[in-house]
């Protein structure tokens, strides 16, 4: 038990008195907290899956549409927020957010679109070394992408995709299961993608460690960083991680279907050798309106870019990208890992006779914000009635319920008023 840990309590001053010293409680204020039918707020604990909406953000969204009345096309150079460079205006928050350098992030697309758009580069099979790695339980869209990479290189999904499967009863991989499925897999073992944070388990993998080992053992390391972003302290320039995706809808609150960001490290930044999808946003912004015939691609992260972006998502995100600049991921990060060990703290004191367990790790080293209860029989039932008491969380089939308490706007009262309602039978 850390020290923290050693002065939770049970009663509801507790929190209360949390939430009161919390040097970043202002934050809730600026976010739009859904209420119940009553009126009343919810405890709102699926920032994992569509983060709440920034208070600027309608702004923002309307700024561009207001030039965009006024402007017509001349909005591309003459907006208040120009749209030619419009993506830039998130590069710098976007690199602080990853642990990255500037020229090594950009806002473009889509997560699953990212994701086969940089498997075309960076998965390249030859001879003996033609499989993937994935783990059990990766989100599905992230297989289907995978699958339709080995298909596309005429390899049977069958043959050149191996899957990490968890060892211990709850079934949660380990960094040590994907470490070791990687050595076994030996040079066989062209790409590894996985998740930094599994969406199911909640489990957050040793990124450093998974990348050193996989460039000692000759494959590439990417990672999809979906439920890692905004949720973890990332260092992926550092950590040598070769490429990354993520979605901005989860954790980065911009907004359903926001535009999604990808990391392409410096060393492969020049490699203009390597494949890729191309399109004229890829292409050298200086002569990109002499329409040139033949496709210089921008070096960095921005070279993978297709098309140009949605400006009103990148005005979505923008919103939340300046709050993110100015709470700090190492200030959110400290709360969150208070948050959400003083959740685990109530399940284990108050609902340990129901049956339930949190699957997740106990380890605040090895999760982000999210638990996962698996819940035996009567699960489903118990989140219908979460549901209707103004707790909203999220069901996974056949007994899982996840929950994120999210530091930005979630409150150690909204954790504890979750543990009260579980207390009662169900
Ligand atoms: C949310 C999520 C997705 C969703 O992908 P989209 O392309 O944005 O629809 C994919 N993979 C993971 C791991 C996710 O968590």
């Amino acid at each position: 038990m850390t020290e923290i840990e050693s002065t939770f309590r049970t009663e509801r001053s507790f929190p209360e008195a949390m939430d009161r010293d919390d040097p970043l409680r202002h934050f809730r204020n600026r976010f739009h907290i859904p209420k119940t039918p009553m009126g009343d707020e919810t405890v709102y604990f699926c920032g994992n899956s569509l983060g709440l909406q920034p208070k600027t953000a309608l702004d923002y969204v309307i700024e561009e549409m207001e030039d965009w009345k006024k402007l017509g096309v001349e909005g591309h150079f003459h907006a208040r927020h120009p749209w030619m460079p419009y993506h830039e205006f998130l590069t710098g928050s976007t690199a602080k957010l990853v642990g990255a350098k500037p020229s090594e992030v950009v806002v473009m697309n889509s997560l699953t679109v990212n994701l086969n758009l940089l498997m075309v580069s960076f998965f390249r099979p030859e001879g003996k070394r033609y499989k993937i790695l994935i783990e059990d339980k990766a989100f599905p869209s992230d297989k289907y992408a995978v699958e339709s990479q080995l298909k596309f290189h005429g390899i049977d999904p069958a043959d050149g995709l191996v899957v990490v499967k968890g060892k211990n009863e709850d079934r949660v991989i380990t960094s040590a299961d994907i470490l070791e499925a990687m050595e076994r897999g030996g040079e066989s073992i062209a790409m590894i993608l996985i998740g930094g944070v599994n969406y199911f388990s909640g489990y957050a993998c040793d990124m450093k460690s998974i990348a050193a080992a996989g460039h000692k053992n000759g494959c590439v390391v990417g990672f999809d960083l979906a439920h890692a972003t905004g949720n973890l302290v990332l260092q992926l320039h550092d950590w040598d991680v070769d490429f990354a995706a993520w979605c901005s809808y989860k954790y980065l609150n911009a907004g359903p279907g926001g535009i999604a960001g990808v990391f392409v490290h410096e060393k492969h930044g020049n490699s203009f050798d390597l494949p890729r999808f191309q399109g004229w946003w890829g292409h050298d912004k200086a002569s990109r309106f002499r329409m040139p015939d033949t496709y210089i691609p921008i070096p960095g992260a921005e070279g993978w870019q297709v098309s140009n972006p949605p400006i009103l998502q990148m005005a979505a995100l923008r919103a939340s990208m300046e709050i993110f600049d100015e709470a700090g991921m190492e200030n959110l990060r400290n709360k969150s890992e208070k948050l959400t060990s003083y959740f685990e703290f109530l399940l284990n004191s108050t609902v340990s006779n129901s049956g339930m367990r949190i699957i997740t790790p106990s380890d605040p080293g090895s999760r982000g914000c999210q638990l996962s209860l698996l819940t035996g029989p009567g699960g489903k039932a118990l989140h219908g009635k979460l549901g209707k008491q103004g707790v909203i969380c999220d069901w996974r089939e056949p007994d899982v319920i996840r929950c994120a308490p999210v530091p930005l706007y979630n409150t150690f009262l909204d954790v504890w008023k979750m543990a009260e309602i579980l207390k009662e039978p169900f």
